[in-house]
């Protein structure tokens, strides 16, 4: 059986569980290549539609979207 060298520290214990949290609530978060606005990394970016520098959905007029949001 595979017996860890070390023993893990309370501060390196504490870092591997909020990783997550971290990767979530950084300072700067993913911004959209194409358009810059902030998105969920490996998603398709909600404001244009574009993923890995393709448009992968087609939005429906940019400019009647934020009349829309006011409704
Ligand atoms: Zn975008």
């Amino acid at each position: 059986m595979a017996v860890p060298k070390k023993k893990t520290s309370v501060s390196r214990k504490g870092l591997r569980r909020a990783g997550q949290h971290h990767k979530l609530y950084r300072k700067h978060p993913f911004s959209c290549p194409n358009c810059g606005a902030h998105a969920l990394p490996h998603t398709v970016c909600p404001t244009c539609g574009h993923y890995k520098g393709k448009e992968v959905i087609e939005m429906k007029g940019d400019d009647e979207e934020s009349a829309e949001a006011e409704v």
